[in-house]
């Protein structure tokens, strides 16, 4: 009897961060498993429609096997949610119907092996188990986050007050101890719905078939021997942890069609004519936006520092919203920055307005810092580039990835705030020389170099990524067939 094709289905979240990744996974397993075809169910974002269209479009052009699915658009009409973790639980739980259909059509065509999810769909993985369906999570950050995650029913179960109140140490297996203002953003408060979404998930997590994981072994050692040994969930099961990464996009000097390609090319003739390893990059993440203010700082502690810079800067926010999740217009520079801070620093400085192509810049090689956010994409991008860090997280869980940069792994300088996120100029330009110029930043670079060549051995034949990805293929074939 002829065997059936057999497909993967990816469900990931609609923000850019998470989708890019889980398309690595896929673009990585067609390469390796060539009679696989990978089929993603995409929803738009509750907050900001069709703006994932232009990246599917140039994935599906140039992998065939991968197959995106748009999902019909949810109306959210009965929510008072307005921030867009809450909105993506939400819509994710009402597109359970969609999701269900598209597993039964496909699987008239289809044995599907497998069903793995972004966690923000776990909702789905009760229509992957009515369907018989092997559910599987995929980890967008990092193993330390994870451990993070996984222990929050605990530390729900251990307090009753929120950790924005707490003011105390949180001691997580697999991490160091994390200040209780350090946790995930969206969890801060125990009264916010986005709260109880993530405790229900992180719950459910394991349910899961098996976690993957975008990272690797040497990178997070202890964060994933505590996954693995059930030190973060210990009254239950564990699921099987595969660390498969670093997957991170192919350095496209062109920023997927977000950039003019005038604009970039003057960008790389600039850096080309820089010397090597000279230059500090600042860029932060899909949606970080500073103020007016904060932006003067960063141009004044970057002119004072001497430093070689180039600096992705976006229009400050107009609706009071700190994030951009609406298409921001270009900045109007002259107005923006300190008069006369352009043609100043002509010579050492190049400005890019609202995007730049990150990998292709940390690639470069007179890119030599990186004045990041600490998204986990962002992190994984410089490592494997070999760029060393200043952390000066935003949003989302990037204060605990701060903690693991500068305290575990030992790639990044701390950015110190004041209370209420300000960092000022002499703190900037203090932490972009100390990166570039001294002993400390020396070593953090050391620590850096030697981590871009385990991320390099991670992923080569015999490396601990691609024994795992191996051994996370075989899974399927134990259970789907
Ligand atoms: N990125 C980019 N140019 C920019 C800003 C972001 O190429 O000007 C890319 C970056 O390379 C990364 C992604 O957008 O791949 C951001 O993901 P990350 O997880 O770092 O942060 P998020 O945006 O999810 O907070």
């Amino acid at each position: 009897m002829a065997r059936r094709n057999e497909a993967l289905v990816l469900y990931p979240t609609p923000a850019i961060g998470h989708l890019i990744s889980m398309v690595e996974l896929g673009k990585l397993l067609v390469t390796q498993q060539s009679s696989l075809t990978i089929h993603i169910l995409v929803l738009d974002p509750p907050y900001n429609a069709g703006t994932t269209a232009p990246y599917i479009s140039t994935v599906s052009a140039t992998y065939p096997c991968i197959k995106f699915h748009q999902l019909p658009t949810i109306t959210l009409a009965s929510t008072t949610a307005t921030n867009h973790e809450t909105l993506t639980f939400e819509a994710i739980r009402l597109s359970n119907p969609n999701v269900q259909q598209a597993l039964l059509s496909l699987s008239q065509s289809y044995t599907i092996l497998a069903f793995v999810m972004d966690f923000f769909c776990t909702a789905a993985l009760s229509v992957a188990n009515e369907l018989s369906i092997p559910g599987y999570h995929f980890f967008t950050s990092g193993a330390g986050c994870l451990c993070f995650f996984m222990y929050l029913p605990i530390l729900h179960q251990k307090t009753s007050k929120s950790f924005r109140d707490l003011n105390t140490f949180l001691h997580i297996p697999g991490i160091p101890p994390i200040h209780s203002s350090d946790v995930p953003k969206p969890v801060l408060d125990r009264e916010d719905k986005a709260y109880q979404y993530f405790v229900e998930t992180f719950s459910r997590f394991p349910e899961s078939a098996g976690i993957i994981v975008n990272t690797f072994e040497l990178l997070e050692n202890r964060a994933t021997k505590a996954i693995s040994d059930g030190s973060c969930v210990p009254s239950n099961r564990t699921p099987p942890i595969y660390c498969i990464g670093p997957l991170v996009v192919a350095d496209d000097r062109r920023g997927g069609g977000k950039t003019s390609d005038d604009s970039m090319a003057q960008c790389f003739a600039w850096l080309d004519s820089q010397p090597s390893r000279s230059v500090v990059f600042l860029c932060f993440g899909s949606l970080g936006l500073f103020s007016r203010d904060q932006l003067r700082e960063i141009a004044m502690g970057l002119e004072r520092s001497g430093q070689r810079f180039l600096w992705v800067v976006r229009s400050p926010p107009s609706d009071g919203k700190s994030l951009a999740i609406i298409k921001q217009e270009d900045p109007d520079l002259d107005s923006l920055l300190p008069d006369g801070f352009l043609s100043r620093t002509s010579e050492k400085g190049f400005v890019v307005k609202t995007w730049a192509p990150q990998v292709a810049v940390l690639n470069h090689g007179s890119v030599g810092g990186f004045v990041t956010h600490c998204g986990w994409n962002s992190v994984l991008e410089a490592v494997c580039a070999g760029v060393p860090m200043v952390a000066w997280p935003q949003y989302a869980e990037q204060r605990l990835n701060k903690v693991l940069l500068v305290e575990e792994m030992k790639l990044a300088l701390p950015m110190d705030e004041s209370e209420n996120g300000f960092v000022s100029a002499a703190e900037l330009e203090k932490r972009v020389r100390g990166l570039m110029e001294s002993e400390e930043g020396k070593l953090v670079r050391e620590e850096t170099t030697a981590m871009r060549d385990g991320a390099k051995a991670a992923m080569s034949k015999g490396g601990s990524s691609r024994l795992a990805l191996a051994e996370l293929v075989e899974s399927w074939k134990r259970v789907g067939i």
